[in-house]
């Protein structure tokens, strides 16, 4: 899968816990493009898994987006992001600082996640908290369009996972271009399969 991304974007990862999110930007962004909600509870708590600290954490992310995406830089937010109120929040500042947004989804099977978490640190998210946010997810996932992102990339494997790769367009043009390009192959291909129709 490639991963068409206009330079200026708000990139928002969606995923339950152990879907992979953190390791997913590491791989593909540079760490002072990555805004995690994790960090964040750190900065403010000295403890990133301090649920508590959640209020204050998405208080500077948030700030934070908001000043990266007014200089037009690539901002990704590493975050569950499975409730919708939460990237209702999102999207109003990108749509206030008049960037697009896309959402990419890792969307693994809950039992993957589960397995990995188990193998995580002093402490980790419950069994039941990462079931309800699966269930969040996929309450989600249809309607995920419709909330304002302008395109939604759902990786439903570990395979996908290693093999997606991503395309940022460059800054300042607009990023619907590298979209529109695309858009435009379908259509020729639709035509010329028409064409062999036809013929
Ligand atoms: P997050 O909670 O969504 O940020 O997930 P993490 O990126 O922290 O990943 C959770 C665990 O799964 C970590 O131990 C990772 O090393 C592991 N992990 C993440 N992505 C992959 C993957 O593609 N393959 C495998 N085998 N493990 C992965
Ligand atoms: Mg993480």
């Amino acid at each position: 899968m490639t991963i068409l991304l206009p330079g200026d974007a708000m990139v928002v990862l969606v995923g339950i816990a152990g879907s992979g999110k953190s390791t997913f930007a590491q791989a593909h962004f540079a760490p002072t493009e990555i805004l995690s909600s994790d960090e964040f509870r750190g900065v403010v708590a000295d403890d990133e898994s301090d649920q508590s600290a959640s209020e204050d954490a998405f208080a500077l992310l948030h700030a934070a987006l908001r000043l990266r995406l007014r200089r037009g830089r690539l901002t990704v937010v590493d975050a569950t992001n499975v409730e919708e109120w939460g990237r209702r929040q999102l999207l109003d500042i990108a749509g206030q600082e008049r960037r697009a947004a896309v959402a990419i989804v890792l969307d693994l099977p809950v039992e993957v996640c589960l397995e990995r978490l188990g193998g995580r640190g002093a402490r980790p998210v419950p069994p039941h908290a990462v079931r309800r946010q699966h269930r969040e997810l996929h309450g989600s996932l249809p309607t995920l369009g419709a909330e304002g992102f302008r395109t939604v990339y759902v990786i439903e494997s570990e395979a996908e996972a290693d093999a997606a790769r991503i395309e940022r367009a460059p800054r300042g043009s607009a990023g619907h271009n590298a979209m529109s390009r695309r858009n435009r192959a379908r259509r020729d291909d639709a035509r010329s399969s028409n064409r062999h129709r036809n013929a």
